[in-house]
Order: structure tokens, then C-alpha cells, then sequence
């Protein structure tokens, strides 16, 4: 229900020194990503996989389905870049336009490609019905180029040299998009870089939550100097500060990215949870199944978030029971046995009931650990003593040492809109459990109101 936490790359890249590195262009075309009426889901895709194989994207354009418009960014983009990829724009209908562009650019005509039209009237015959007049137009190539096969579609790529650059056109959508680059780009790509003398660029990710973002770079500060190779960038998502760790040329090869991934990891111990794609539900249940600890919820604002979380990971039942989504009072009561007189007294979003809903969901569910979600999302049900965005977090520990059970709670004070404080919380508490697994449950936590502490 959440989304997932965002693993992108910097868009907002630093130049490197060098002007003899190779770099890259991504292209997007079409008129519904240019009015905004769908999201861009090649370009950044793009970008990140050229990183991965070390060829830095130095520019993102996005250019609506008109053939001069594509003709000029492609002859820009050529000038400056080693590689230009180019997504959409290769269907069967008059505004698909990449191709022809694409011929104009290079100053050629187009001519028929007789293999990729055989594969076309072959798809066409497996799925029992004569191909329409209009597809034969997605078998035409600018001459001096190539086709490209398309398992997945029915509109080939074009490969082609346009002066200094390596110029790829692949079709929009991302499932038909994806598996082609893997086959005709990478390759590419690696040769590019072998010319240029081996991998020119190496990156790698480290992922912190409870940090502010300001303390997070100030604990980096060195490292984020410009001009630093490896140079290091940090960027906040909800609750969590990643620093993006970028090393270029020589450094991309000497183990120099390594070692500043471990400086990074070790000034944010013991906030860091993991590297590149591990989120934070998935390092939660590293370190729940290295301590043979399950967790159960009771969840109120967060209404069944921070379990949707946790089983958005494969194999999460090794480590998460389930729990209570107790919205009501009544529920909280009659599934999680809070007195009635308790929350007469203090409230649902209270440290008392916090308490008691996180021992009752470790006690209930037979879990070593229990966490409890309880506050005033918003947008209303605020109050002076409790406004939007304070949630109490409770966390019961039935093993906290020497047999002894203990059962934590904590205020935190977050600001947002409804979505985006269920989100924030849902991640503070998984970090919270995560932290008390590793011995390390008192550290301040951000949003935490500073007047309260917690307490056994
Ligand atoms: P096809 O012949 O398969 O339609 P195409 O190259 O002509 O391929 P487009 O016509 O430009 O692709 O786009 C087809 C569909 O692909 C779009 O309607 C959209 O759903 C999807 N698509 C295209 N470009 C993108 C993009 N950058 N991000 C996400 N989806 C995209």
C-alpha cells in the first residue's frame, strides 16, 4: 500500500573533471509523457543501467512525437554523447515518428528491412490474422541502419551511427524496452568503455533511516567535498537518507568505492541498514532471522501499512507473525485487551495504550517482538495536546536480556499530509525494531518529540 522506498539515482549530476570521459544521452519521446499524462518509466530505468555498467547519462530530454523536434535533440544529444538511447515512438501510426527522424538526422531516405517485415508478417500469422496495412511501416530503417530484433512486440529497434555516437532506438513500452537493451545496448555500452580504457565509472548506494538528513551529510561531510573521487551525494526519501557513492576513472577500479562504502556505513552505525537495493522491511528480516526473533503488529493510523511492508518481502514469514489492525477502540479492546478505562483515561494515541497494544501483539501472536502504531494522521482530529502527525510507537522486547521482558514507548511528531506520515512512521518503527534486535533500541530517532523520553 505504501510505495516503495526510492532507490533512484541522483538526477542532478556533478560534472567530472575529465571532458575525455564517454557519457551518454537517454531520449524519451511522445506526446502523453510530455503533457504529463503518463510517468516516465524508461529514462531513469535507462540511466541507472548505463551506471550499472559504468557509462554516466549526462542528459535526460523528453520530446513530444513531432519529427523536426526528435531530429534536432538527436543531432544535440550526438554531439555530446558517446551513446544515445531513444525510447517510443517506433509504432505503426502517424505520430510514431522516431524513424523517420531518426533518417533525417542522418541525412538519408528509408528503405524496407526485409527481415524485420518477415518477422512481422510471422508474428502476425502465429497470432492467426493478416497483419494490417499500417505495421508495414514499422519495417522500414533509415539506410545504414540496423534492425533490431523486438521479441516481445511488434515494433523492431534501429541501431545506427550518427557522427561520433552510437544511436539506439527502442520501443516505449518498458517490458518490450528492457529485454532489448540487455541484448543490443549492453553490449554496446561495454565496448564503449573498453575503448576508453576500461569500466570509467563504478556507484554503489548506502541506506540509512532515523537520521536527519543534515546530520547524515554532515557525518560525510569529507566525502561530499566537490571534487572528491569517489565523490559522494546524499538524497532523502521519507524516512530514509541514502548517499549515493560515485567513482570515476582510476577509482572506479582500485577498490576506492569499497572503502568509502565502509567509511559511509561505519559514520552512520548504527542508523546504515544496508547497500543498493536492500530495503529496509528486507534488512529487518536479515537481522530478525540472524537473531531466530519474530515480530507481530498491532497497528492503528497505519492501518495494516507496516504489515503490507513487511510482506512485500519474499519470504517474510520467517520472521513476521502478523498481527491486529485495531482502528477502533473497540477493537483495541476486544482483540488486543486494552482496559476500556485506559483509553477513557489517556486516549488511543497514548503512550499507555501504545504500550499495552505492543505487548499484546508479542504476547498474542507468541513473538519475541511486538510494535504499535497509534496517532492522528490527519488531515483532522487534531488537537492542541494532540495534533496531526504526533503518533505513539510502542515496542515490546520479550527478550530483552536475562529473560526480562520490556516494553518501550515513544512520541514522534511528523509532519506531511495523511499518506506521507503513515509512510514515515511505518519505517521509523520497522528501524526502531531493527535497532533494539541490534542492541542499539535508545538511540533518538528522527521526528521524535524531543520533551519526552522513552521509557521502560
Ligand atoms: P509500440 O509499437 O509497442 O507502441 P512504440 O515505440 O511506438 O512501441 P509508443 O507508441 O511511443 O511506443 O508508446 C507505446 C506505449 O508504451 C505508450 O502508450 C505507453 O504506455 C508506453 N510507453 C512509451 N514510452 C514510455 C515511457 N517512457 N515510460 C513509460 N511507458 C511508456
Amino acid at each position: 500500500m505504501f510505495p516503495p522506498e526510492s532507490h533512484e539515482p541522483m538526477l542532478a549530476i556533478r560534472s567530472y573533471a575529465s571532458s575525455r570521459m564517454p557519457t551518454a544521452a537517454v531520449l524519451s519521446i511522445g506526446d502523453e509523457l510530455v503533457l504529463g499524462q503518463i510517468t516516465d518509466r524508461n529514462g531513469g530505468w535507462l540511466s541507472e543501467e548505463l551506471l550499472k555498467l559504468g557509462l554516466m547519462v549526462n542528459e535526460r530530454r523528453t520530446v513530444a512525437d513531432d519529427r523536426v523536434a526528435i531530429a534536432a535533440a538527436l543531432k544535440e544529444l550526438a554531439a555530446r554523447a558517446a551513446l544515445v538511447v531513444v525510447t517510443g515512438g517506433l509504432g505503426p501510426t502517424d505520430d510514431d515518428l522516431s524513424r523517420e527522424a531518426l533518417a533525417d538526422a542522418l541525412g538519408v531516405e528509408l528503405e524496407e528491412d526485409g527481415r524485420a517485415l518477415q518477422h512481422l508478417l510471422d508474428l502476425y500469422q502465429r497470432r492467426g490474422r493478416p497483419m494490417p496495412a499500417m505495421n508495414r511501416k514499422q519495417a522500414l530503417r533509415p539506410k545504414c541502419a540496423q534492425c533490431l530484433d523486438n521479441p516481445h512486440g511488434t515494433a523492431p529497434g534501429i541501431a545506427a551511427r550518427l557522427g561520433g555516437s552510437e544511436v539506439f532506438l527502442l520501443p516505449g513500452p518498458p517490458n518490450e524496452m528492457r529485454p532489448m537493451f540487455h541484448d543490443f545496448v549492453s553490449p554496446a555500452v561495454l565496448g564503449i568503455t573498453a575503448q576508453a580504457g576500461g569500466l570509467q565509472i563504478a556507484t554503489a548506494s548506502v541506506h540509512s533511516c532515523g537520521l536527519p538528513e543534515s546530520a547524515a551529510a554532515e557525518l560525510i561531510r569529507p566525502f561530499m567535498e566537490r571534487g572528491s573521487n569517489p565523490l559522494v551525494g546524499t538524497t532523502a526519501s521519507g524516512a530514509v537518507v541514502s548517499a549515493r557513492i560515485r567513482a570515476m576513472g582510476a577509482a572506479a577500479m582500485d577498490g576506492a568505492l569499497e572503502r568509502t562504502v565502509q567509511e559511509v556505513e561505519r559514520a552512520w552505525a548504527p542508523y546504515a541498514f544496508g547497500r543498493d537495493g536492500l530495503t529496509l522491511p528486507a534488512a529487518l528480516g536479515e537481522t530478525l532471522r540472524r537473531e531466530n526473533a519474530m515480530l507481530a503488529v498491532a497497528e492503528s493510523c497505519s492501518g495494516g501499512g507496516v504489515g503490507a511492508f513487511i510482506t512485500s518481502v519474499a519470504g517474510s514469514s520467517r520472521w513476521f507473525a502478523g498481527g491486529f489492525i485495531t482502528y477502533s477502540n473497540e477493537l483495541k479492546r476486544d482483540l488486543c485487551g486494552v482496559p476500556q478505562a485506559m483509553l477513557a483515561d489517556h486516549g488511543a494515541v497514548s503512550e499507555e495504550v501504545a504500550r499495552a497494544l505492543a505487548r499484546s501483539a508479542a504476547e498474542r501472536c507468541n513473538c519475541r517482538f511486538g510494535l504499535s502504531i497509534t496517532g492522528v494522521a490527519g488531515p483532522d482530529g487534531g488537537s492542541i495536546e494532540k495534533p496531526v502527525g504526533l503518533v505513539w510507537v510502542g515496542l515490546c522486547d520479550r527478550d530483552a536480556g536475562h529473560g526480562a521482558s520490556t516494553t518501550k514507548a515513544r512520541p514522534f511528531q511528523l509532519l506531511g499530509d495523511r499518506e506521507t506520515v503513515r509512510e514515515r512512521i511505518a519505517r521509523v518503527g520497522l528501524q526502531w525494531v531493527r535497532l533494539t534486535a541490534l542492541g542499539f533500541g535508545d538511540v533518538p530517532l528522527l521526528w521524535e518529540r524531543p520533551s519526552q523520553s522513552a521509557r521502560a
